[in-house]
């Protein structure tokens, strides 16, 4: 498996390679791609003990929620289709690092039918990094959305010359907002990132303070502010974290039957910061599930399966088990999803297929 990660990152960096011109950069490309490839060994969807099997959304009424990779979920209720982020397009790691992102429309128009995406009334986009937002507004034109996003956010979908009136972008007032779509309460409530462990992260904090054309360096896609994503319906209420940071406070007064809870380089933050993060999203919120979102390597295409992050990022294994330790025996139960696995919230109930 180990073998199979290297052999298949590395092969996919050298491709990459095309589009490197320098002999600096190509040598940089070669060292960074060897590192790259030491995948991590542990993957989520290995383990018996988080991973048993797919799931899948009981039929019926409801609201059914589906899982793309990193934080890419679709929820729906028949009639009312919100999708977090839409990031489908997901640029290689060469490309991201030395050479310059865009989102891929024929990527996004392959990717959208094969989820089965077409119409989407809110896409809503949580922080402005790229593997969040990169696609954001491509996404919202390929299926009339508007997107829910940061003042940040605002600059990528202004430089995108996508259409700012009120039908097709709604910025996050500083202090969050609660907007209804059909059936659905979708709250921005103000939250935190993951801290920086790397040099790569310190490139990307910050804010976008004007609107650039892409394809652009993926250091221009800056954090600004971050948003915890809370969404209620009648039959069911659930939580987005695109990222492994929180505020105190933040959900005070929420509740969820399921969290889904960014865990990239959860592992690296102090012990401090996850009792946080884990007590302001899950401890006050007190769901049935917790799902683990943003573990897989989002360099990877999707049609190629969801892949663990490298290990030069963060340990999948640590921060799974980070998951596993904080619900212990009496807390909520811990469950991967795979690409295109769901599961459906009814009158209060996570319900799939096999229990
Ligand atoms: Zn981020």
């Amino acid at each position: 498996m180990l073998l199979h990660c290297h052999k298949f990152v590395f092969a996919l960096c050298i491709h990459e390679m095309r589009h490197i011109k320098s002999r600096f950069s190509r040598l940089f490309c070669v060292t960074m791609s060897l590192g790259l490839s030491a995948c991590s060994s542990y993957h989520p969807l290995a383990d018996k003990e988080i991973y048993p099997r797919p799931l899948t959304a009981s039929p019926g009424e409801g609201v059914k929620v589906s899982f793309f990779g990193n934080t890419t979920i679709l929820i729906s209720d028949g009639d009312t289709h919100l999708l977090v982020d839409g990031f489908f397009s997901r640029p290689g790691p060469v490309r991201t690092l030395l050479g310059k992102i865009a989102p891929d429309r024929v990527e996004l128009a392959r990717e959208l039918k094969r989820a089965g995406i077409s119409n989407i009334d809110a896409v809503l986009v949580g922080h402005a990094h790229h593997d969040h937002a990169l696609d954001a507004p491509v996404v919202a034109e390929m299926t009339n959305a508007l997107v829910m996003g940061t003042e940040s956010y605002r600059q990528i979908h202004l430089g995108a010359g996508s259409k700012t009136d009120g039908e097709h972008l709604f910025t996050v007032p500083t202090d969050g907002e609660q907007k209804s779509f059909g059936k659905f309460v979708v709250t921005f409530r103000p939250s935190d990132h993951v801290g920086a462990h790397g040099l790569v992260q310190h490139l990307i904090e910050g804010h976008i303070k004007k609107p650039f054309k892409t394809p652009a360096r993926f250091w221009r896609f800056k954090c600004g502010k971050v948003y915890v994503i809370h969404i209620a319906h009648p039959h069911g209420n659930l939580v987005v974290t695109t990222t492994a940071g929180a505020k105190e406070g933040q959900l005070k007064g929420f509740s969820a039957d399921v969290v889904f809870l960014g865990v990239g380089f959860l592992d690296k933050e102090s012990p401090l910061r996850q009792n946080r993060y884990w007590h302001e999203t899950v401890g006050v919120t007190k769901p049935e599930m917790v799902v683990p979102v943003h573990w897989d390597n989002f360099s990877i295409k999707l049609s190629k399966g969801l892949q663990p992050a490298p290990r030069v990022a963060f340990s999948t294994r640590a921060a799974a088990d980070v998951l596993k330790d904080k619900a212990g025996d009496d807390g909520p139960v811990v469950r991967a999803m795979d690409y295109g696995d769901s599961l459906l919230l009814r009158d209060g109930q996570v319900r799939t297929v096999s229990p």
